[in-house]
């Protein structure tokens, strides 16, 4: 399974990926929202960092809980509360485990979407992340692997759910005030998400 400092590396890994891609977020959140998108996650997961490098986690839950703390006190609009309610809840999903095996990455997922839906009320099919966690989160309850298998399968189903969201006219989020205009663009949130997923799967592989 995966260890504390195997979630810890993973996470390190997960900042570079955001970093490595802030720029192309910008774009993408140039086109159908305010072009912070890339800033915003760039800047949220440079403090995740910061913070891991003053202190080690006990735990993988008390990792996830840093992400979340971190990320809600960071990162400003919309992605910042959801991304900090989602690795929230995935932290309460797995509190207590040592390490994590496939059906915990697959609890910490379902955890993370169902956080994300309460707070932000997106259904799929509204070009939000929540079109690229969805099918991550059903990908991962069916994969019967590892911690890494069962990321890795959220990272494919991501990457698939993000592409889903480019004809999709927005219903929530800054991008609904373009209405028809939003079709046709890829949704920064759902790319970031499926960035997220991709680098925590490859770091765990
Ligand atoms: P803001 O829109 O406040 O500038 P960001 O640009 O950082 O915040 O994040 C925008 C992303 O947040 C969108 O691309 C979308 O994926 C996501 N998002 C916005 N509103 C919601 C919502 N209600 N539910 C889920 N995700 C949302
Ligand atoms: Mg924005
Ligand atoms: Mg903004």
């Amino acid at each position: 399974g995966c260890t504390t400092a195997d979630v810890v590396t993973a996470l390190r890994a997960a900042a570079a990926v955001v970093q490595e891609h802030r720029d192309e977020l910008v774009r993408l959140d140039q086109a159908i929202g305010d072009a912070d998108h890339g800033e915003n996650m760039r800047r949220g997961f440079a403090a995740v960092v910061s913070k891991l490098d003053a202190e080690e986690p006990e735990t993988p839950a008390k990792a996830l809980k840093l992400v979340a703390t971190t990320l809600i006190s960071t990162v400003g609009g919309a992605a910042g509360p959801l991304y900090g309610t989602a690795f929230l809840r995935a932290s309460t999903a797995v509190a207590d485990l040592a390490e994590l095996d496939g059906d915990a990455v697959a609890r910490a997922l379902r955890a993370a979407l169902d956080g994300v839906v309460a707070r932000g009320k997106a259904e799929v099919g509204d070009k939000t992340m929540v079109d690229a966690l969805t099918p991550a989160v059903a990908a991962a309850a069916s994969s019967t692997g590892s911690a890494a298998e069962a990321l890795a399968a959220a990272a494919d189903a991501a990457a698939e759910g993000a592409e889903s969201t480019i004809p999709l006219v927005a219903r929530k989020g800054r991008a609904s005030y373009l209405g028809e205009r939003s079709a046709g663009h890829l949704d920064p949130g759902s790319r970031s998400t499926a960035l997220l997923l991709r680098a925590l799967a490859d770091a765990a592989a």
